[in-house]
């Protein structure tokens, strides 16, 4: 291998001195004087990420990790060993030399660093070991040897497709912010020679289209790498990679691939939207961002859906909310969003990451954290296997909870939507101070100012309750500013310190308090959620509150098949109540009246499943006799509003958060 001295590299990203970074006349635009910025001449950019293990999970979300690694997160080698067991070509063997293995560390090295869990951690280690050593002469890295693709659920092929290695590089770029492992680096650095010197003959799309769709993960990378070395070269990489990468920007700024269906992949999509405003940091027009706004535009009109994501099975697919989302829609699309927030603040970006995280991710895996589906519905009231209205049924079992039902990518790929949710929920802010912009219950270890270390402790119910509590443990008085996102549903929010009125402010705004800090000092954040109504296909209504989506409580059967030789063990559940309800059309002023809000006292450990659901609103429905199954799903939706419901009887059903379903309605017809 072909070593390479970072003389540049004057201190690590980790432990960064201010006195270091001083005397270090490369850096020219670091405003926060411990964590790294974007080096010149890349923008400067508002929020920082912190070291992973630095930001810690309390509360629900502590149990939610915890039944990750109980979980398939912490044993897929045992319970996947066809594709990551030994064979795996990450690890130098003749089986699977694709994404799989990749994918399923891009969510266990945070999951192992975020819990400190030693186990783990020794898990990651033999991959990582491996995909280090495998480096060539040449700066190549990774499996370098194609096998036949016969072997049936095995991915033996493409060894050299650049795409697999985009999702070593993030796994890489994370194991790096946990250990500061300097080999990431000369890695990172041969390998980004190595595709300066390959890409203009052999293009992103030479061995699959995947990888020229996604080219925004390989830049992403790369700026990162920018930053910590300042080598120019690298500049020059993300220009290549961007012209290679399809045109995200021109099309979600024309639109056409919205109208109609099956003009884009789902997936691609998710990991495409970020393109524009990753390399919008060395290019800071105001087209890149743009074209982003008008994507999230184009995707809620023509195939939205109300959890924060959209139909896309496999194919974008329509409004209908019978459609599927798939769960590597969820989670790469929160990634994106997580990366695009720190280059630009946007507040609506954050409160779309909590749309997805607390309505369709709980939902899409099963409480153990054992199985998980393929697609969700928005309206799903049938979990059983049999074909439907979908680009692509894998026979019958996409619906289902397994662990290899519908299509393997998921088992593989869903482990990154909690541990970067939890990474993502503080945030350095570039005037040396701390950023709560998501919300969960949570402690992070931050230096602020000049380095004084700090610990701010996040107590909270949240999302199920709309107050937030922020005490700050400091060995001395320090100076910082506390960042703290305003959603845009709360129409108004009230700041408290040290239980006085500090401030209120405005949704869709980030509340900057700037003062100096003792010992204990607490911060109150109060969040009034009030309900909501969205519109969605044939005019139907979504009810909302704060960042939860609510669906209609249905009672289900579980129906457990285990002999299936090609999907193994999966489970099915059938309604034994009813579902075919229309909600009461109520004027704004009408609802506090009627929805009646039940909030439970104490918040269960695990508040995502049917009994344990935290709050419930009892709303007027009217039984819609006519609206009935069809092929395992809801039958055509009745339009909004139809006239002829006015004589049919009232009935109260019940709503709870959308994440607490499996069966339910979401987009529901409104009645007279
Ligand atoms: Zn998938």
């Amino acid at each position: 291998m072909k070593k390479r001295s970072l003389l540049i590299v004057s201190f690590t990203y980790l432990f960064a001195s201010i006195i270091v970074l001083k005397v270090d006349a490369q850096i020219t635009n670091i405003v926060n004087s411990v964590y790294q910025n974007n080096r010149a001449p890349l923008k400067t950019n508002p929020y920082v990420q912190l070291p992973l293990g630095s930001i810690h999970a309390e509360g629900w979300l502590k149990e939610q990790l915890v039944r990750m690694k109980n979980g398939m997160t912490g044993d897929l080698d045992k319970r996947y060993p066809l594709v990551m067991g030994k064979r795996n070509g990450w690890l130098g063997g003749d089986g699977d030399q694709w994404e799989r293995g990749p994918y399923w560390l891009d969510g266990l090295v945070p999951l192992a660093y975020i819990l400190n869990d030693a186990e783990l951690k020794n898990k990651i280690k033999p991959w990582i070991e491996w995909s280090i050593s495998s480096q060539k002469e040449d700066g190549y890295f990774g499996p370098d040897k194609d096998y036949p693709n016969d072997e049936k659920g095995v991915q033996r092929d493409n060894s050299h497709d650049w795409w697999p290695k985009m999702v070593m590089l993030k796994v890489l770029q994370q194991y790096y912010m946990a250990t500061g492992d300097k080999r990431v680096i000369n890695l990172m650095t041969n390998y980004f020679r190595y595709q300066l010197k390959e890409l203009p003959k052999t293009k992103l799309d030479h061995w699959t289209f995947w990888a020229a769709q996604r080219g925004g993960d390989n830049l992403l990378v790369v700026y990162w790498l920018y930053n910590i070395t300042g080598d120019k070269f690298l500049l020059d990489l993300a220009e290549i990679l961007h012209q290679q990468t399809v045109d995200w920007t021109g099309m979600m700024q024309k639109g056409d691939v919205f109208k109609g269906y099956f003009k884009l992949h789902g997936v691609n999509l998710a990991q495409g939207i970020k393109e524009p405003l990753i390399y919008y940091q060395q290019h800071p027009e105001d087209k890149y961002y743009e074209s982003v706004k008008k994507g999230f535009e184009g995707i809620r009109l023509f195939h939205g859906q109300p959890q924060g994501l959209y139909a896309a099975d496999e194919w974008l697919h329509g409004t209908n909310p019978t459609q599927g989302s798939e769960l590597c829609t969820a989670v790469e699309m929160m990634y994106s969003l997580e990366s695009m927030l720190q280059v630009t603040s946007d507040v609506s970006f954050a409160d779309h990451i909590e749309k997805i995280a607390f309505n369709a991710l709980p939902t899409q895996s099963n409480d153990a954290y054992t199985e998980r589906q393929y697609y969700q519905q928005p309206n799903q009231v049938m979990i059983t296997r049999q074909n439907r209205n979908f680009y692509t049924n894998h026979a019958g079992t996409d619906q289902v909870y397994g662990l290899l039902t519908g299509y393997p990518c998921c088992t593989a790929n869903m482990h990154q939507g909690w541990p970067k949710f939890t990474q993502n929920l503080w945030y350095a802010t570039n005037d040396g101070g701390a950023a709560a912009l998501l919300y969960a219950p949570s402690a992070v270890d931050i230096k602020v100012s000049d380095g004084q270390p700090v610990t701010i402790k996040e107590t909270t119910q949240y999302p199920f309750n709309d107050k937030i509590n922020f005490t700050i443990q400091t060995g001395k008085a320090v100076a910082f500013p506390l960042h703290l996102r305003i959603p845009q549903w709360c129409k108004e929010a009230v700041v408290k310190i040290n239980g006085k009125d500090f401030k209120t402010a405005k949704g869709g705004s980030i509340v900057v308090v700037n003062r100096e800090w003792n010992n204990n000092d607490n911060v109150e954040l109060q969040l009034p959620m009030s309900i909501e109504r969205s519109r969605w296909h044939e005019n139907s209504m979504a009810v909302e509150r704060g960042p939860l989506v609510y669906a209609l409580k249905i009672e289900g059967k579980s129906n457990k098949i285990d002999n299936d030789t090609v999907f193994g063990a999966y489970n099915e559940i059938v309604p034994t109540t009813a579902w075919n309800y229309g909600l009461v059309s109520l004027k704004s002023a009408e609802l506090p009246n009627q929805y009646k809000i039940v909030q439970k006292t104490t918040l269960a450990s695990y508040p995502w499943t049917l009994a344990e659901a935290p709050i419930e609103i009892k709303v007027p429905a009217k039984k819609l006799a006519n609206w009935q199954l069809y092929q395992g799903e809801t039958g055509p939706l009745p339009y909004s509003i139809q006239e002829e419901t006015q004589n049919l009887p009232v009935e109260e059903v019940t709503l709870i958060p959308y994440g607490c379903t499996r069966l339910r309605i979401s987009e529901f017809p409104e009645v007279k």
